[in-house]
């Protein structure tokens, strides 16, 4: 026998199945949480089940609510790491990765996609001269110690 009874939130009419009984299910008409009642017919839920149940609806739509991006923030970090202080161009590095998989799985405003991918490149840019410098640097180190020891000989 189907269970037939209207939302506590928007009052829509709503009909399930009586092995559905007690679950908790969110409305489809306004996705408001919803226990289905027991008996065929029976209008749902005492007013204190309706004031919790919009809290924890109110908390859950925040926690879907995907979080905003740092894009302005990993670019000026970028920029740092070239004019202040190389750590700054590797935290951007690595702050942007993170964001970057969180816009892929979509707990993050994909909308500062390009800022913060503008950021890791300034980073990742700043950080491969450094490696391309020391390598330089090690490449002149080895040449001249070479040099001396054929000198020497
Ligand atoms: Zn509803």
């Amino acid at each position: 026998m189907p269970i037939e009874f209207h939302c506590p939130h928007c009052d829509k009419y709503l009909k399930t199945n009586d092995d559905k009984a007690g679950m908790q299910v969110n409305c489809p008409g306004c996705s408001g949480p919803l226990t289905i009642p027991d008996a065929p017919a029976a209008v749902a839920t005492p007013a204190a089940g309706i004031f919790v149940g919009n809290v924890t609806n109110s908390v859950a739509a925040r926690a879907v609510q995907p979080a905003r991006h740092r894009g302005e923030l990993l670019l000026v970090f970028g920029l740092l790491g070239w004019f202040v202080c190389s750590i700054f161009a590797v935290v951007a590095w690595i702050m942007a990765n993170q964001d970057l998989a969180a816009m892929d799985s979509g707990q993050m405003d994909p909308s500062g996609r390009g800022l913060t991918q503008a950021g890791k490149i300034i980073g990742m840019i700043h950080l491969g001269l450094i490696a391309l410098g020391i390598m330089v640097f090690l490449l002149i180190v080895v040449f001249v110690g070479v040099a001396g020891l054929a000198g020497i000989s």
